[in-house]
């Protein structure tokens, strides 16, 4: 390796896994380079969260990193870990800095049926993390009346829209989106596409929100037109967009192989429906991908807390790495990409097909055990399977 990977470590089962991973599978091939930050939650807590900013700088000043899931604290967690404060999301401290957009992508294995039987490739859920309901104000109103839209410019001009004349109690709701960021996931989309060398579809309710949904679908136009046009010729790839409910009802006929650029919420609730019909959280990776070109790889899923505490018992646990795994093997190819690496990224892709091929010889953890068809050969623990996949190796 040239440059170092930024390495991100965390919280619970997914840190106790973490360096039997680099241990077992990368260390012994990898001549390995790393910058490492300990995100785990009571470094965040000792540095006041400063670790979290640290490494967000590092995946700027070097390009990549390989992220660990991690603990975001609520009230339970600050009495359980005897935290200062509850620190904010790391994904999301990270996310704003890097100003960036996440894709979620499943891992296909044979025996692991989709439920929806025409998904015979993956298909990438590219979420738009900003704005809309997730930042949004609201209000119920509680008798007649009438509820406006107002916009004041910075000169004190207003702009106002009547939202309903009430005549009895209801609610009312306010949100919003920028520019910039829309035009932050839009590219962060199209460079993803090609990245992958698949097909981008996007889809808003632009008929229904002539406005809000039309400024989605017009950014999105003007940067592929402008900027994406012939990177897409040259990939062989495509741009489609359509509206959202046509997008669902075609996805459900469709091969997959594709990303599905989707708005906030759009993202959140499709994400789910992809990954349950794929099968498995652990069989789901993540990457965050910044306009500006940084990459960020994490398993989708979290620190598995209850599988902790059989750990901390000392009992055996069936926590499935192979996301883990593969937020290895992203960040290592990406580095060997753009370093001119190529035995590197031979290697991930080499532990990536290894990691399939244990599992379509049956060798899983309980979780695929329970979902799988043929039935499971032998099921094993979390540690025995990176055994498996490290000897196969
Ligand atoms: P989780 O993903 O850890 O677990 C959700 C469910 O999926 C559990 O039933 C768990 O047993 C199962 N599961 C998840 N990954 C699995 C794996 N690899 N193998 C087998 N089963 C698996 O989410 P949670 O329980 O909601 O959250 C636990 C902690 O993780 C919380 O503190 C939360 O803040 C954190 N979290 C972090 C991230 C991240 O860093 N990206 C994401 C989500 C949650």
């Amino acid at each position: 390796m040239k440059t170092p990977l930024v390495e991100l470590d965390g919280d619970e089962m997914t840190r106790v896994l973490w360096p039997i991973i680099k241990e077992k599978l990368i260390l012994p091939y990898v001549d390995l380079k790393v910058e490492y930050y300990d995100l785990g939650i009571m470094n965040r807590d000792k540095t006041d969260d400063k670790v979290t900013t640290d490494a967000a700088s590092a995946i700027i000043k070097y390009g990549v990193g390989v992220k660990n899931a991690t603990i975001t604290p609520n009230a339970d967690r600050v009495v359980e870990y005897g935290l200062k404060q509850q620190w904010k999301s790391p994904n999301g401290t990270i996310r704003a800095m890097l100003d960036g957009t996440v894709f979620r992508k499943p891992i296909l294995v044979k025996n692991v049926q989709p439920s929806v039987r025409s998904w015979v490739k993956p298909i990438v859920v590219g979420r738009h993390a900003y704005g809309d309901v997730y930042r949004n104000t609201e209000m119920y109103i509680d008798g007649p009346g009438k509820a406006e839209l107002v916009y004041t410019d910075r000169a004190g001009l207003e702009r106002r829209t009547l939202i309903h004349e009430f005549d009895s109690p209801g609610v009312i709701q306010g949100m919003h989106n920028t520019d910039d960021s829309i035009g932050s996931f839009a590219r962060s989309c199209f460079e993803y596409a090609i990245d992958q060398k698949i097909d981008c579809w996007f889809a808003t309710k632009d008929t229904i929100s002539k406005i809000y949904d039309q400024r989605f679908k017009n950014i999105f136009e003007e940067i592929f037109e402008s900027e994406y046009k012939q990177r897409f010729a040259d990939a062989g790839i495509t741009y489609f967009y359509t509206l959202i409910d046509d997008v669902v009802a075609r996805i459900m006929k469709h091969e997959g192989g594709i990303l599905w650029a989707c708005k906030n919420y759009d993202g959140d609730v499709m994400s789910d429906m992809v990954a349950s019909s794929f099968g498995s959280l652990a069989m789901m990776t993540s990457v965050l991908v910044s306009p500006k070109g940084y990459f960020e790889y994490e398993a989708a899923h979290g620190t598995v807390q209850r599988h902790y505490y059989k750990h901390l018992k000392g009992e055996k646990t069936s926590t499935n790495a192979v996301a883990l795994i593969y937020a290895w093997t992203g960040a290592l190819a990406k580095r060997g990409e753009l370093d001119n690496i190529p035995e590197l990224v031979a290697f991930a892709r080499k532990l990536e097909r290894v990691v399939v091929e244990t599992i379509e010889e049956g060798v899983m953890t309980g979780d695929l055990a329970a979902i799988c068809s043929p039935r499971a050969e032998k099921v094993v623990h979390s540690e025995e399977f990176l055994d498996e996949v490290a000897s196969r190796l």
